[in-house]
């Protein structure tokens, strides 16, 4: 079969730490990753003739050679020497450049179909390799596990097993630029980090984690952020946080009704991005 439908998921971060920023510009972190399943839909055809195509149609995300889903496979068919191509087609319902890592999964979707279609029996680890010279979240999504990630994102290790958690995802829009969060950052000399716990029985444990070093940078440029994440409190999330740089704000909940309840509650009168996910 020379064709797949794939189902790129999105991610949220339960803890995003800024440990330092090395010298060759990108920053040492320690994340937990978590997906939901909210997925981009990806069909994945492997050509005869040379050359990729990436159709998508979404605003914001190239089509051509810029889109990291291209590059993915591109990697790929110059491993395989094969001279044969690739169609992409993506379906975006992953909110782009908004802390949610769609474009990392795209591209590690895009990884492990082109290593199925094309019979490369390449390693996830090998995969993972190949990922992280594409994104820093690219080998998270090969991983394909809750996880505790460091070094710039690539160091993964699987979480102990965490409570499935509902969760509302609202994105109000506004464009953050991931490189101005980073260029903003105040980082002190000394930072201690939090133990991360090696018990989670409930959706409590899990929002305790909840701590994001980038999350007062994108507010004090936009204050909506911090709003959003006082409704989801009072409409009965037991915690709420920006993902990643933003400005995408989740909250986790006890039942798919809470959230679904907060979700109409919060999108009534906007434009907003909104969704109700679960983990998994
Ligand atoms: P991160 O949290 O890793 O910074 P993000 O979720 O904030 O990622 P993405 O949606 O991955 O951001 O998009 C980042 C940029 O990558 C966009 O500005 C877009 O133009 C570009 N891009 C390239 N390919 C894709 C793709 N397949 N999907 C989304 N964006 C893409």
């Amino acid at each position: 079969m020379s064709t797949l439908n794939l189902k790129a998921p999105a991610k949220v971060n339960y803890l995003l730490d800024v440990i330092r920023r090395r010298p060759d510009g990108y920053h040492e972190l320690r994340m937990i990753m978590q997906r939901v399943n909210l997925c981009d839909d990806i069909t994945l055809t492997l050509t005869e003739s040379p050359g990729i195509t990436v159709t998508c149609g979404k605003k914001g995300v190239p089509d051509g050679p810029g889109n990291i889903a291209w590059k993915a496979a591109r990697v790929m068919l110059d491993l395989s020497g094969c001279g044969r191509g690739a169609s992409i087609d993506i379906t975006k319902n992953i909110p782009v450049a908004a802390g949610l890592g769609g474009g990392s999964s795209d591209a590690a979707s895009v990884l492990t179909g082109m290593n199925q279609l094309l019979e490369l029996n390449l390693s996830d680890q090998r995969l993972m390799e190949i990922g992280v010279t594409l994104g820093a979240d690219v080998p998270f999504f090969i991983f394909a596990r809750t996880a505790l990630a460091e070094g710039i994102g690539e160091e993964l290790r699987a979480m102990p097993e965490m409570p499935k958690a509902w969760i509302l995802l609202v994105n109000p829009g506004v464009h953050v630029s991931t490189a101005w969060v980073y260029q903003n950052l105040r980082l002190t000399n000394e930072k201690v980090l939090a133990k991360v716990p090696e018990f989670f029985r409930t959706v409590e444990d899990v929002a305790a984690l909840f701590s994001n070093d980038l999350e007062s940078v994108t507010i004090s440029a936009f204050p909506v952020i911090d709003e959003i994440k006082g409704r989801m409190l009072q409409l009965g999330a037991v915690g709420s946080m920006m993902s990643g740089s933003g400005p995408t704000v989740f909250g986790v909940f006890r039942t798919r009704a809470e959230a679904e309840n907060a979700c109409s509650e919060i999108a009534r009168g906007t434009e907003w991005f909104t969704a109700v996910a679960e983990t998994f």
